[in-house]
């Protein structure tokens, strides 16, 4: 009997004994992006979508990512989706802890439309990609991850190229040096650590265009950095990555541009910039000037060496697609 009354008390005050617990993960799911796994883990709470909508999420930050870097960056990554108030996508971070780890809240009212426009966790998983950098180069880590997140998602066909460009347009200018700027190792203002380091990485990838006459662009320094281990998981110095990005591209790009504004408000000229490479803004968007002397290198610089927007190329035995996207597969460039 008492067996009996041990398990009505558990069968009565347990469940109400549950609902005041800590919420416990629920609803794990896994995808797997080529030779990659990522698990993801929802945290107790609503969600106006369903696991399909946000997987389809997850799916397609993730081909964005692999998209730009040939594969998906890590073996292994845990996604913990926690719901929050309201609507959209926030509170992204990325960790290097377990082998890979994106925590991001997701609004209760988020809707599929929300999650299709999300750019959030594209720019988390970028993070991966990349090594741990001391606090000082904090802006190298954000800059990548600002940069490089649209033009993923345009290789993708997540996004339309007018877009990508008319927001570069609108938001560089934020990391510009103002007053008093003692160079991106030294200024750690909000609009130099995210829009400063996407300066330095679009002032590069154009460099490296100009240089090696479009055969190479500053993914081909990102795709090596990443090959040689340098991703979230291990600490690096900066000056290390830079050295090995320049040996991928063959001209010393990275590391002289670094030399340049790292401890000098180093100005550019972003009006003659957009000039040069043929983006015309236009209300709200932009023209492409086809003639522009940098025409190339912005088409470069969108859609990668190997992929122009509206040529048709063949399957071959390196290539493989999913997704409907054509993916070079490994480091096979
Ligand atoms: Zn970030």
């Amino acid at each position: 009997m008492k067996l009996f009354i041990a398990s009505l008390f558990a069968l009565i005050f347990l469940p109400l004994v549950a609902l005041y617990l800590p919420p416990a993960r629920t609803m794990p799911y896994t995808i797997t992006i080529g030779n990659a796994r990522i698990d993801v883990t929802v945290q107790n709470g609503r969600l106006a979508v369903s696991e399909g909508e946000s997987s389809d999420w997850v799916r397609s930050a993730a081909e964005s990512v692999a998209t730009y870097y040939g594969h998906f960056p890590l073996p292994h990554v845990l996604i913990r989706i926690t719901p929050g108030e309201g609507k959209g996508v926030g509170h992204g971070m990325t960790y290097g802890e377990g082998g890979g780890l994106i925590t991001i809240r997701v609004g209760a009212e988020t809707t599929r439309a929300d999650l299709r426009s999300d750019w959030m966790l594209t720019h988390e998983m970028l993070h991966l990609a990349f090594p741990s950098m001391r606090e000082k180069h904090h802006w190298i880590e954000e800059g990548i991850a600002t940069y490089v997140e649209p033009i993923a998602r345009v290789r993708a066909k997540q996004k339309d190229a007018s877009e990508m460009w008319y927001e570069l347009v609108r938001d560089l200018p934020q990391g510009l040096p103002a007053a008093g700027d003692r160079g991106l190792d030294h200024t750690h203002t909000w609009g130099r650590t995210y829009w400063g380091g996407a300066l330095f990485c679009m002032l590069a990838d154009i460099e490296i265009h100009r240089q090696t006459e479009n055969k190479k662009g500053l993914e081909d320094a990102l795709r090596e950095i990443l090959e040689a281990g340098g991703n979230i998981t291990h600490d690096w110095e900066l000056q290390k990555a830079l050295s090995i990005g320049d040996r991928a591209t063959g001209v010393q790009v990275l590391t002289t541009l670094y030399d340049k504004m790292k401890d000098k408000p180093y100005q550019v000229d972003l009006h003659a910039l957009w000039i040069e490479l043929g983006v015309e803004r236009d209300g709200k968007t932009v023209r492409f000037i086809d003639n522009a002397p940098l025409a190339a290198t912005r088409r470069a610089i969108t859609y990668g060496q190997t992929e122009a927007p509206a040529k048709s190329t063949s399957v071959s035995d390196s290539t493989s697609v999913f997704a409907g996207h054509r993916m070079r597969r490994g480091n096979s460039r």
